[in-house]
């Protein structure tokens, strides 16, 4: 029921293709997957996905790149579809495919060609997996908090400090890390580096364990030695490439959101037109109908803000810094509300383990939280706002004053 028609004035005549296309796929091959209910099995599943990914090309929707010499930009509306489709089937999937992009957006942004040639083909073709680590137990929203230090050594950083909640850890094939060059400078002495998951020194040391499995941890760097060509960006401009990288991919949060919801609508329509209670479907009762209204209101409400962000991103806008905020924000916020609706539409047997609605109700959970919680998007919604008007409101003779 994914229905790009109520988003056709974002999309182009190919998007109506992709989505059919990524549906059929996804039932195929990954709504099939079973749900993992154990950080081991998610570890093991995690990568089984990431090959299903690869093989099938469907990694090449996350990433611009220009990789072997062979420039394509990231259609963002085509990769808000496929996270859509992932987190409608399998949550799991949406992260797996989101971290492929979130990992490696540092490197494509940064236009070092020798990594992008290095580890880009691998990435797309699912053998190389990535991870992004910026969170610390101490700097979570406040990333100017970073205290994980670069130390340049001759031709060599030396990274020391440790990293937390980073997703992949422990599976992950590299790294790209935010660490400070210039511990004085705060925000400004940040720089983004990849280090290789074998390097010595750096140590995935404690699984953090969520309550819908996705692998997430701990990584130590002690004394950890990497050549300055890992360096991803210019030195001190990594908060920028961090930042332009979360911007980017705001958008697709919100849609991994939407799919989610989107599912939660399907299971409650099937249930509610099914399910007799009073001698009548519950989909009879107009309290009952109240709330399927309310979750599909919503859930357009979501998509146009989200495909809206993407289309932005795709006809050349300079930042969607705002819409992706708006995006990420509502679609997510809705989604927890059209999941919660739809478990209560539901009665006691979604309240059970291993029900879908059930699972959906705990993976939605962190995607408020990560790349940006929705306070911190909200902060950068007013701020924007609030420049606007005061910038409006200036007068000529408030200006002279
Ligand atoms: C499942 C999951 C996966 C993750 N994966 C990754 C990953 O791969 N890589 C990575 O680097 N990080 C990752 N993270 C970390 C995530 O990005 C952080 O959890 C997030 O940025 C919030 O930081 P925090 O948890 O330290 O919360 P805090 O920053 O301590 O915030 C706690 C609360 O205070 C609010 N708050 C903070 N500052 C303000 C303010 N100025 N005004 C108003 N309210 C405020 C927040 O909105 C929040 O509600 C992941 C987190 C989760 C849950």
């Amino acid at each position: 029921m994914l229905n790009s028609r109520e988003i056709q004035a974002f999309l182009a005549p190919e998007h109506h293709d992709l989505s059919k296309k990524l549906v059929e796929w996804s039932e195929a091959h990954i709504a099939t997957l079973p749900i993992v209910e154990s950080d081991e099995e998610a570890r093991v599943q995690a990568r089984e996905i990431l090959k299903r990914l690869g093989e099938s090309n469907h990694i090449g929707y996350a990433i611009p790149s220009s990789v072997g010499g062979h420039q394509h930009g990231v259609d963002l509306r085509s990769c808000v579809m496929v996270r859509e489709t992932l987190g409608s089937a399998n949550p799991l999937a949406d992260a797996i495919f989101a971290l492929q992009c979130l990992g490696s957006m540092p490197i494509t942004l940064s236009g070092n060609r020798e990594l992008q040639e290095k580890w880009l083909p691998a990435v797309l073709r699912g053998e190389a997996m990535a991870a992004f680590a910026m969170t610390e137990f101490e700097a979570g929203s406040d990333v100017g908090a970073i205290t994980t230090v670069a130390r340049k050594e001759g031709e060599e950083y030396v990274l020391n400090g440790q990293k937390a909640f980073i997703s992949n850890a422990g599976i992950a094939d590299f790294y790209t890390v935010f660490a400070s060059t210039n511990p004085s400078r705060g925000r400004r002495g940040l720089s983004c580096f990849l280090v290789e998951a074998d390097r010595p020194g750096l140590q995935f040391t404690e699984a953090q364990i969520l309550s819908a499995p996705h692998p997430l941890g701990v990584l130590q760097f002690e004394s950890c030695r990497i050549p300055t060509s890992n360096r991803i960006g210019t030195e001190g401009r990594g908060l920028a490439l961090g930042l332009a990288t979360l911007d980017s991919l705001r958008p697709t949060v919100a849609g991994a959101a939407c799919g989610m919801a989107h599912r939660a609508l399907t299971e409650a329509l099937a249930h509610t037109t099914t399910r007799r209670q009073f001698d009548q479907p519950l989909s009879e009762f107009q309290l009952v109908q109240s709330q399927l209204a309310e979750m599909v209101l919503e859930l357009s409400a979501a998509r146009l803000l989200t495909y809206r962000a993407a289309w932005e991103h795709d006809r050349g806008a300079d930042r969607i810094t705002v819409e992706a905020g708006m995006a990420k924000a509502y679609a997510t916020e809705a989604a927890q509300r059209i999941i919660d609706r739809s478990l209560q539409l539901h009665g006691g047997r979604a309240a059970l383990a291993k029900h879908p609605v059930e699972h959906l109700y705990r993976s939605i959970r962190s995607l408020r939280i990560y790349e940006g919680t929705t306070e911190i998007q909200h902060l950068i919604i007013a701020r924007h706002l609030l420049d606007h008007y005061r910038q409006s409101s200036k007068t000529p003779e408030a200006d002279t004053q």
